[in-house]
């Protein structure tokens, strides 16, 4: 992995979800998503308009990833491409060896439930059901999931179960819809503004959960966020603009996520 830090201590504990997905990180890196010339467009009268034009990107496993770019840019087309949730118009895209761009509808779905976690701005959580309810929604997409007082003990909300979110702070709400997500053992956590709905020291605990599942238990988090000073706690940064990926950069000594400040 480009060089990651050996990881520290949170205040948040991490369990382990999946003991043996969790691969060696002195191994050499491991490719999981390759995008090979992919173009996402849509037809507008007669002109074609093109969200993401030919686009190339390598993510290995177990990377923090962070997207950034201006509004418009294209960022959710690619988290969405990534995640299956939507098809690309030309092009190829790679999971682990496997090409999306030929799934059927169904083998799209499968792909969304085994793999792919996703955590989003404003937690998407159902207010009529606990935390703990939330989080045991994910037995009906999936098969082997975590146990849902587990996933929420690995985000330190053990103690919140059976609240309700309109009785969690923001911060708590967040942690709950990544143990959601977490619930799954997704091999690749989407996050589309993770931290865009919380103040600072609240979404840097947020961060730092993310970047602790990249580093602690080899996840593979993807993040997008028009805030740049994320870029400095990714391991890989991939900049867009205009519908065009404008620049991949790995860094080698990214900072810890208590160290960002925005
Ligand atoms: P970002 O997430 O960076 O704000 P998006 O990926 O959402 O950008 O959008 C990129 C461009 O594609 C924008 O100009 C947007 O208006 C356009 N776009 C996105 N979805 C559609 C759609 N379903 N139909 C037409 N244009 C779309």
């Amino acid at each position: 992995m480009f060089g990651k830090k050996k990881p520290e201590k949170t205040n948040l504990e991490i369990i382990d979800l999946n003991e043996d997905s969790a691969l060696s990180s002195d191994k050499d890196p491991k490719v999981l998503i390759e995008f090979k010339d992919v173009c996402k467009k849509y037809s507008q009268g007669e002109h074609d308009f093109y969200a993401l034009k030919d686009a190339n990107l390598t993510i290995n496993e177990g990377e923090m990833v962070v997207i950034l770019g201006p509004s418009g840019a294209g960022k959710s087309t690619l988290l969405n491409l990534l995640g299956g949730m939507d098809s690309a118009s030309s092009g190829h895209i790679m999971f682990d060896g496997e090409d999306l761009t030929t799934y059927s509808d169904n083998q799209l779905t499968k792909y969304r439930a085994q793999n792919v976690g996703v955590v989003f701005q404003f937690y998407n959580l159902i207010p009529t059901l606990t935390a703990y309810e939330n989080v045991a929604l994910m037995k009906d997409i999936k098969d082997d999931t975590a146990d849902p007082l587990e996933a929420l003990a690995s985000v330190g909300l053990a103690d919140h179960a059976h609240q309700f979110p309109s009785q969690m702070s923001g911060g708590e709400q967040q942690r709950t819809s990544i143990a959601r997500a977490l619930a799954k053992n997704p091999r690749l956590l989407l996050c589309d503004e993770p931290t865009g709905a919380l103040d600072t020291d609240t979404g840097k605990e947020v961060l730092k959960l993310l970047q602790d599942m990249s580093r602690e238990k080899n996840r593979t988090v993807v993040m997008v966020t028009h805030n740049s000073f994320f870029a400095d706690i990714a391991d890989t940064v991939i900049r867009v603009k205009n519908g065009g990926i404008q620049s991949v950069v790995h860094n080698d000594t990214p900072k810890d996520a208590s160290e960002v400040s925005w």
